[in-house]
């Protein structure tokens, strides 16, 4: 007998409070933090949607991992069960342990980026894309057509338009691209998948025009999830499998283990390449460690060596995608608009279609957020003008969507903490004609998103 209710594979096993809290002591949070949803002190949100990044739980086993962790400054046996677990699904030469994915992306830029090149992706994360722009190179992102429609159903939406990546690198060969990148999720994207069929379209690409291919593979276990069940031909293997055929498409990878691997934090770049492993090596000394260390401690190797076995469990998985798969469904069937499909880690609210009064120079996604965190104490993030509207030049164009993410922490919160966040959501929506836009009344120019403090219109 099947049953048609997947629950969370794991029971509860040491616990931690949350905090209740009254609206009247939210709406005082709120003025504390100048209604900036990142300024609020943690303690004071009841479920934080913030990020799934760092945020969720690890398992007994984990713990028990940190345990065995050593501290030897170098060949620590805490590093070798890193690597082997690293190496057992991403079977790359090179292994360079990080303190989180950026200094990966920081340290491979410096080594291949600089000025006049181009770095093609299919959309760049946030700090990929300020990684490459720091050496003075352009990040282009090449994501399908249909990975820009909020509507699209496409199975999946994060694949890398093969035609146009086909046209850049006709035009601009290897002096010019040192190498393309594919997210897996596409997490600017919506977290949606990448396809096998089309990273094989991307290596086959890359090999003409002589050009490495790299993955930015932080939610690769839930990229095969997705392969397994949508991609023709995937449904029987073991996503152990198809992880390995991801690795083996591509010349490198940049990770952040705060994502997928479940760690709370770490990251690490892989790679082919003996020369520029070396190079990047030497950066790595400067700034991170040494190289059986990175920036991490011989404990978070041990908890991230035992979270990459546990990342790529079917039922672990199965449990991941239907759970955010239940709250993007139920917002949509209670008539909220979100970007459809729902993707691996998130549901995004689409805030300027719920909020159609509040102009985007209003923000409207920043409205709503406030709003979800003073009906019900739920963190969610602005992804709209706040994020993406201010230009260098101090003018202010209105972002491509204005987009309210509820992040989903992994194995953190259960179904009813789901079906509380559904009900905050609802009683929210039913009263959106009520809601009123926000100015901002200071702010840095520089990633404003964390600073800025805001007041109603
Ligand atoms: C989180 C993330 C990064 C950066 O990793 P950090 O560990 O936060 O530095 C890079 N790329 C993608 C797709 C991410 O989601």
């Amino acid at each position: 007998m099947e049953f048609k209710t997947i629950i969370e594979p794991f029971r509860i096993h040491s616990v931690e409070p949350l905090v209740m809290t009254t609206p009247e002591q939210r709406r005082e949070a709120l003025k504390a933090a100048g209604n900036n949803l990142f300024s609020l002190r943690a303690v004071d949100v009841l479920i934080d949607l913030l990020t799934d990044s760092g945020t969720g739980a690890m398992s007994r086993d984990q713990w028990a991992a940190m345990q065995q962790g050593d501290e030897s400054y170098a060949g620590s046996p805490s590093w070798f069960r890193f690597l082997e677990s690293v190496q057992d699904l991403f079977p790359f030469e090179h292994v360079i342990p990080t303190h989180q994915g950026r200094a990966a992306e920081r340290i491979l830029f410096t080594a291949i980026g600089g000025e006049g090149k181009i770095v093609p992706n299919n959309t760049h994360f946030d700090t990929t894309r300020a990684n490459v722009e720091y050496t003075r190179a352009s990040a282009v992102d090449l994501v399908i057509a249909e990975g820009r429609d909020s509507q699209s159903m496409h199975p999946f939406k994060g694949n890398m338009d093969l035609e146009a990546l086909d046209a850049l690198l006709t035009e601009h060969g290897p002096e010019v691209v040192p190498v393309v990148f594919v997210t897996i999720t596409n997490n600017s994207g919506g977290g949606q998948p990448v396809s096998l069929e089309n990273l094989r379209g991307v290596r086959a690409i890359c090999d003409r025009h002589g050009i490495p291919f790299f993955l930015d593979a932080c939610r690769f276990a839930e990229n095969a999830w997705f392969i397994k069940q949508r991609e023709p031909g995937q449904s029987d293997r073991d996503v152990r499998d198809i992880v390995r055929e991801m690795a083996s498409l591509a010349d490198g990878m940049t990770m952040s283990a705060k994502k997928d691997p479940l760690g709370n934090i770490g990251g690490w770049l892989a790679l082919n390449d003996d020369a520029l492993a070396e190079q990047c090596r030497n950066l790595l000394i400067l700034t991170e460690g040494f190289p059986t260390y990175g920036g991490l401690a011989g404990r978070d190797l041990d908890a991230l060596a035992q979270g990459l076995r546990e990342a790529v469990q079917h039922d672990y998985l199965s449990y991941r995608i239907r759970s955010t798969a239940y709250l993007g469904e139920a917002l949509a069937n209670a008539g909220i608009p979100v970007v459809q499909p729902t993707g691996g880690h998130a549901v995004y609210i689409d805030a300027a279609a719920l909020l159609p009064h509040i102009s985007p120079l209003e923000y409207p996604g920043q409205a709503l957020a406030i709003a979800l965190y003073e009906a019900g104490g739920i963190r969610s993030v602005e992804i709209g003008s706040v994020m993406f509207g201010l230009q260098p030049d101090g003018t202010e164009v209105p972002a491509a969507l204005e987009l309210v993410r509820l992040a989903i922490p992994r194995r953190t919160y259960t179904q009813s903490h789901i079906d509380y966040v559904i009900e905050v959501c609802e009683s929210v929506a039913q009263r959106a004609d009520e809601l009123s836009g926000y100015r901002i009344t200071s702010t840095k120019r520089q990633m404003r998103h964390f600073t800025a403090t805001f007041e109603p219109v």
